[in-house]
């Protein structure tokens, strides 16, 4: 069925949930939230202070201490989540509108890619509290003794997450952590609350008890650092930028919290000459355009085999240039805007940079409509070495650096040397060369004649600097859970 897209409209205000309560922030602060395609405030959301901050730990803690929730049967958690995935595909649209006005995202891309991994993300997560919380029995020196291994949740989560992507990455965290049994508190990024707001909705309406799941909104620098110094929080699930993760697991030091750190990313994507071109340039386009380069995944170092190099360079730019810039609900905008101006304007400053340091090929302007948002045009350099700074560094837009090779060893060569490790991806028809490949690139996720893959079962996270930890897969619920050990005598 055609998507079709609802109407641009004035969005409810928001406001904190804590204890089960919606209320307005202590102080009265609020936040106003502008859609990054008008330039206009869409809604206002409560702006936490810390004594918020504080009540919603206590209620998490209160609630987690006292049960049902982390003493309930697995298997009646599971149903409560997979409540939240119906939830989430029935108000998908409203879902899909928020996060469209709120940081620019295409409509489309939302309900065909996002909305289905999220309500996936909560079905998985309920068959893996079914099926991976129980305890098992271990035998001993002693033949007469047994060790009962038991599974339990961590306690209070904080789980913070960025603007990009804002309902996908809350539900990675939120899924995992309540099919362990943990209680919640989230604090989304200040620009992109809106989503965050429907899920906390969407927790209440499918019985989740009191003060399981809590919200605050508002600023990092204050709100977040008191999620991370607060001794009755036991984790950390953060995804950002690599700075602001140093920051965190700094000041977590002192409670020793569970840390798992999602970062930025500057992944290359090699295409060898052997590859079938026509996939390899669709592959490029979206590896590096799709939510228009705000994504850490992003396939933001193109690495091109020198005897295809020119051809790719001029069939890359045509694409480019061709793309569709506009309204994120028109269902044919494949490039919305940036999610904000702070964003818009260091993007603008890389692309200057680009200029002076590579040759511009295509984009490398801004474009309005109605005179109003924040559109950057798909921009590609090519003749770009991996020592320029837009090479080296997390643009996070639609821009994006074309650089020759003339070996497989160079690749891996090039491919490697930065300090990011989140993704990276090959184009080949030689399968052979795909898994050497794959062995010697250091990244937490490979795709091979193919970008922009993602399920609930495929662990994900960093190597290097892009972080540690993995979320999606067992491998996410292991990082929600610890272990406990009760020996039992039956001489
Ligand atoms: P950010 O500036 O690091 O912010 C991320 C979150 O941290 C926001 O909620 C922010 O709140 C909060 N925060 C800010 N200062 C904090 C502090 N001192 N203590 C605790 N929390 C604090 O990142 P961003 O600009 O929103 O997102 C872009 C970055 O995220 C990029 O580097 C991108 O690569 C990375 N990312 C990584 C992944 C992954 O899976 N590895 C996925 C998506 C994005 P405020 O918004 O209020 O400042």
């Amino acid at each position: 069925m055609p998507i079709v897209s609802p109407q641009r409209q004035p969005l409810p205000k928001g406001q904190l949930l804590i204890n089960h309560q919606w209320r307005d922030a202590s102080n009265g602060e609020i936040l106003p939230i502008i859609d990054p395609t008008t330039e206009e405030v869409t809604t206002e959301v409560a702006k936490a202070t810390v004594e918020d901050v504080n009540a919603a730990v206590e209620a998490a803690h209160r609630a987690f201490e006292s049960g049902p929730w982390s003493r309930m049967h697995h298997e009646e958690r599971a149903k409560i989540l997979f409540r939240m995935a119906d939830l989430i595909d029935e108000r998908g649209a409203d879902i899909g509108l928020r996060e469209s006005m709120d940081m620019g995202m295409p409509y489309r891309d939302f309900m065909e890619i996002i909305l289905p991994h999220c309500s996936g993300l909560f079905r998985f997560f309920a068959g893996q509290a079914m099926s991976a919380m129980n305890g098992s029995y271990r035998s001993s020196y002693e033949s007469n003794v047994r060790i009962l291994t038991r599974r339990e949740p961590l306690g209070v989560v904080a789980a913070i997450t960025p603007f990009n992507f804002p309902f996908a990455l809350t539900c990675s965290k939120v899924a995992p952590a309540l099919a362990a049994g943990n209680t919640v508190v989230h604090k989304p990024a200040s620009d992109t609350p809106l989503s965050a707001l429907a899920l906390a909705q969407i927790a209440l309406d499918a019985g989740l008890p009191e003060g399981v799941y809590n919200l605050v909104t508002g600023p990092g620098g204050s709100l977040g650092d008191a999620l991370v110094k607060h001794p009755l929080v036991e984790k950390i699930a953060f995804t950002g930028s690599t700075g602001v993760g140093q920051n965190i697991i700094r000041n977590s030091a002192d409670t020793l919290k569970h840390t798992t750190m999602e970062l930025g990313g500057k992944a290359p994507h090699l295409i060898f000459a052997d590859a079938d071109l026509e996939s390899a340039l669709q592959a490029a386009f979206w590896g590096i355009f799709w939510n228009k380069g705000e994504v850490c995944v992003a396939g933001s170092r193109i690495l091109v085999e020198r005897s295809i190099y020119d051809e790719f360079v001029n069939r890359f730019a045509v694409m480019a240039k061709e793309s569709v810039l506009g309204d994120p609900l028109d269902p044919a905008t494949q490039i919305g805007p940036i999610a904000n101006r702070k964003e818009y304007e260091k993007i603008l400053g890389y692309i200057d940079s680009g200029k002076e340091t590579a040759r511009l090929v295509a984009g490398g302007s801004t474009q309005q409509i109605n005179s109003k948002g924040y559109f950057i045009e798909a921009t590609v350099f090519a003749d770009a070495t991996n020592d320029i700074k837009i090479a080296r560094e997390e643009i996070f837009g639609p821009v994006v650096p074309l650089i020759p090779f003339d070996s497989e060893e160079e690749a891996i060569r090039i491919a490697n040397d930065t300090p990011y490790g989140l993704a990276a991806g090959i184009q080949t028809s030689d399968i052979r060369r795909a898994l050497r490949l794959a062995d010697h690139l250091k990244a937490g996720t490979i795709w091979t004649d193919t970008w922009h893959k993602y399920h609930p079962n495929a662990p994900f996270g960093g190597y290097k600097m892009s972080g540690y930890g993995r979320e999606q897969g067992t491998e996410a619920l292991e990082s929600y859970t610890q272990y406990k050990s009760v020996w039992l005598n039956l001489a």
